[in-house]
C-alpha cells in the first residue's frame, strides 16, 4: 500500500499565485520523478494551505504514469513510530531496507523529526541511499528549512538541496476559484455576491474555507434552502461562535505543548517527569483561567485525573508565579497569544 489518498490530485488543487512555483515544480517532479534538478522537492507552509494534497497529488500522478514505480506516502509521525518500534524489535535493518525499496519517497510533516536525533540519523541514511540511486524523495514542512530548530545541519543542507517552495494563503480571487470548484464538485450552483461574501470572509486557509463551504451545504440541505447571502451569514455566524467556544482546549493546549516542545499525548498522560509535569500544571492553569470549564473536566482532558489534581497544580502554578520572574512572564507570554492581558 502506498498511502495514497485517491482524491487529492492535480486536477482538484487550484493554481493561484500562492501556490504556482510549489505546484509548477510538482508537477515536473511527477512527469520525470528522479530526474529533475528538483530532488528533494521541499514544499512549505501553513496549515491548511494544501501541502499535503500538494504532495499527495504528485504521488498519485506517479503511481498514474509510471506503474511499476513504488511510491509510498508517509507522515513523519509515523515514520518516527515505526522506527521506534524497529528499535524495540530488534529489526532497524528490516526498516531500512523496506524504505530503500522505494522509488518515490513523500514525507509528510518533517518539522516533527525535530530534536529526534536517532530518527534523523536514519533518515539521513536512507535519504542518501535513495538520492544516490536517483529516487524521487519529496518533504513538505510548516517552515521553511532555514527555521527548522533541532534539526541536524547535515539533515537541512540536504533539504536545500534540490527545489524548496512556500505555499502561501490564496489570494481573493484564488478563494473564489477554491470555493467555486468544491461547491461545483457537488453540483451546486451560487451567486456571485454570496461567493464573494465567503471569500472575503475566510482569508485564514483552504482547510478553514472548506470547513464553512461544508456547513453551509449542509444547512441548505438540512432547511431545504438555497444557498443565498442570508444563509451564508448565519452559517459563518454559527460557525465563528462554535470556533470561540472551542479556543479553549485545543488551542490552549496547542500553545503549550509548542511553547514547552512537548507532544500533546505526554502533556497529557501520567509521565512524573519535573519537564512534563511544570507544563502539564500550566496546561491546566490555563484552561482554568480561559475557559468556563469545571475542574472535573479540565482533569478529564489529562488522563482522566480528578478534579483534586487540577487544584493542585493551580495552586502550584500560582506559588510558582509569586517566587519566580521567569515563569510569571512565561505565562503572561502564553496568555497573550490568546490576545488577552490573563491574570
Ligand atoms: P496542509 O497539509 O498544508 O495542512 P491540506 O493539504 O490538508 O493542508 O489542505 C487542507 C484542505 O484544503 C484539503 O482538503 C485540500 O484538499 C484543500 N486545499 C488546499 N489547497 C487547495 C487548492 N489549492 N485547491 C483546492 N483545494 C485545496
Ligand atoms: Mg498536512
Amino acid at each position: 500500500d502506498s498511502y495514497l489518498i485517491p482524491k487529492y490530485t492535480f486536477d482538484k488543487f487550484i493554481e493561484g499565485d500562492c501556490n504556482r512555483l510549489g505546484r509548477a515544480a510538482g508537477m515536473a517532479v511527477a512527469n520525470k520523478p528522479g530526474l529533475t534538478a528538483f530532488n528533494p522537492l521541499m514544499i512549505y507552509g501553513g496549515v491548511g494551505l494544501g501541502k499535503t494534497h500538494l504532495i499527495q497529488a504528485i504521488g498519485n500522478q506517479i503511481k498514474d504514469s509510471f506503474p511499476d514505480k513504488f511510491v509510498l506516502y508517509v507522515s513523519t509521525e509515523k515514520f518516527t513510530n515505526q522506527f521506534v518500534n524497529a528499535i524495540r524489535n530488534n529489526s532497524i535493518e528490516a526498516f531500512t531496507n523496506f524504505y530503500l525499496q522505494v522509488d518515490v519517497l513523500i514525507i509528510d510533516d518533517v518539522q516533527f523529526l525535530s530534536g529526534k536525533e536517532k530518527t534523523q540519523e536514519t533518515f539521513f541514511n536512507i535519504f542518501n541511499h535513495l538520492h544516490q540511486s536517483g529516487k524521487q524523495i519529496i518533504l513538505s514542512s510548516d517552515r521553511a528549512p532555514r527555521d527548522l530548530a533541532g534539526m541536524e545541519d547535515r539533515l537541512l543542507s540536504r533539504f536545500k538541496w534540490g527545489l524548496t517552495a512556500d505555499l502561501q494563503q490564496p489570494d481573493f480571487e484564488t478563494r473564489i476559484a477554491i470555493i467555486q470548484k468544491k461547491l461545483q464538485e457537488d453540483g451546486i450552483q451560487i451567486d456571485f455576491d454570496v461567493l464573494e461574501y465567503l471569500a472575503h470572509s475566510i482569508q485564514t486557509n483552504v482547510r478553514e474555507l472548506e470547513g464553512v463551504i461544508i456547513s453551509l451545504m449542509a444547512q441548505a440541505s438540512l432547511t431545504r434552502k438555497e444557498i443565498d447571502l442570508e444563509l451564508a451569514k448565519s452559517t459563518l455566524k454559527s460557525i465563528v461562535n462554535e470556533q470561540e467556544k472551542e479556543l479553549s482546549v485545543e488551542s490552549i493546549l496547542d500553545v503549550v505543548t509548542n511553547h514547552f516542545d512537548v507532544d500533546l499525548e505526554t502533556l497529557r498522560g501520567k509521565c512524573r517527569k519535573k519537564e512534563n509535569v511544570f507544563p502539564r500544571q500550566i496546561a491546566m492553569y490555563m484552561l482554568k483561567e480561559l475557559t468556563n470549564l469545571p475542574l472535573k473536566s479540565i482533569g478529564y482532558h489529562f488522563g482522566g485525573r480528578d478534579h483534586s489534581t487540577v487544584i493542585h497544580a493551580v495552586q502550584a502554578v500560582s506559588e510558582a508565579m509569586e517566587i519566580d520572574q521567569n515563569v510569571e512572564k512565561t505565562i503572561r507570554n502564553l496568555f497573550t497569544r490568546f490576545n488577552l492581558k490573563g491574570v
